[in-house]
């Protein structure tokens, strides 16, 4: 049975039977990409697209990754009223949700919390750190300029000017292989 705003999400057991994300799943996730981009670039909040999203955008020709359970995008600390003008618009359609400053979250309801992950990174010492992603620091220079891939429909989704670089720095070179084996390997 298809889950929807007022149901719970599918149950995870399909990522733990390493089964495909079910469809109605992948639809709220194309859905909540394609509004939470319209938002934060209306709002002029600068993000990219990070960890699995950016692999289905460089890896699956835009399409997301078959058995991935969210959305992660990436954004520089700083930007706080951009961010709340955004959840402004997001907020009337969705659940928003925070981890405090270091990353906040787009839900499909209260009651679906299927999401969008939003990654805040601050500059600390020479690198860009996530509280909450303590092991993924990365020198600022990465993300120091956009590219555009195309990403569930979308036609410029903005990404890491050296996507390929930067998700080598994430995984190594094993991003370029489909893992189905975990959380931090997509
Ligand atoms: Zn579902």
């Amino acid at each position: 049975m298809a889950c929807a705003k007022d149901t719970a999400r599918c149950d995870l057991e399909y990522w733990r039977k390493r089964q495909d994300t079910p469809l109605c799943c992948i639809a709220h996730l194309e859905e909540i990409m394609r509004d939470t981009h319209a938002a934060l670039t209306a709002c002029g909040v600068d993000y990219w697209l990070d960890y699995g999203s950016l692999l289905a955008a460089v890896r699956e020709g835009g399409k997301i990754i078959p058995w991935d359970t969210d959305l992660d995008i990436g954004m520089r600390a700083g930007q706080w009223p951009q961010l709340r003008d955004a959840f402004a618009q997001l907020g009337q359609r969705y659940y928003i949700s925070s981890g405090g400053p270091s990353y906040q979250r787009v839900n499909y309801s209260k009651t679906n919390l299927v999401h969008c992950d939003i990654w805040i990174f601050e500059p600390i010492g020479a690198a860009l750190h996530c509280k909450s992603l303590p092991k993924d620091d990365f020198p600022p220079a990465w993300v120091e300029s956009r590219g555009v891939r195309p990403f569930v429909g979308i036609a410029d989704c903005p990404v890491p000017a050296d996507p390929e670089g930067f998700l080598e720095l994430r995984y190594g070179e094993r991003w370029k292989i489909p893992l189905r084996s975990g959380w931090a390997k997509k």
